[in-house]
């Protein structure tokens, strides 16, 4: 099949010819070719380059067990970049659900998770407290449903404990197990008020 485009570089001849024929004016005749003329040598400049310039290679196919994906859209935006940094800074790099870091297991790729996932709760995008660290292998398992936090629960400040501790010792030896834990629990509480 032939392909009728219109050539890249104009036939000059022929526009020569056109003008000699319609034109008794020669000045505007000439200045129209040679105007022509060097759209069409700068055309012929342009396709030259193009010829010229290295074509990319095609990117390989790659899966996300072996690389996750670079970021893009969101996770390359500078609120979640920091927030993410944030969160690396409260936590460490080390997997809530795992444990595993990449100081104690090299290799460990860290991800700093939506722990309800960002799909169903886009309002908690950028709210730290949704945050949590996985490793890729935690995360890539986890089902964009899931939704458990796997975070530890806050450690207790040390003068709470020895608040709880106190009011144990305080108490007689045969004192109910209930009065105990009760009496515990308040000092407790009470240390953690007085903060
Ligand atoms: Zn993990």
């Amino acid at each position: 099949m032939k392909h009728n485009r219109a050539p890249l570089v104009p036939d000059i001849a022929a526009i020569r010819r056109s003008y000699a024929i319609t034109s008794g004016d020669t000045t505007r005749a000439r200045e129209r070719v040679e105007s022509v003329e060097r759209m069409a040598a700068q055309a012929k400049k342009l396709v030259d380059r193009a010829a010229k310039r290295p074509k990319k290679p095609r990117q390989p196919v790659i899966t996300p067990e072996i690389v996750s994906a670079p970021p893009s859209g969101f996770y390359a935006s500078p609120e979640w970049r920091e927030l993410r940094y944030q969160a690396l800074k409260h936590y460490g790099a080390r997997c809530h659900c795992c444990g595993r870091s990449p100081r104690t297991h090299p290799g460990t790729v860290i991800h700093v998770d939506h722990i309800k996932p960002r799909a169903i709760h886009p309002r908690l995008a950028l709210t730290f407290s949704n945050l949590q660290i996985l490793c890729e292998a935690c995360n890539l398992g986890k089902s964009y449903q899931d939704s458990t936090d796997w975070r530890r629960p806050p450690a207790i400040p040390q003068p709470a404990i020895e608040a709880a501790r106190e009011a144990r010792r305080t108490l007689p030896a045969d004192t109910p197990f209930e009065t105990v834990a009760t009496a515990m629990f308040l000092a407790m509480l009470d240390a953690l008020r007085r903060q």
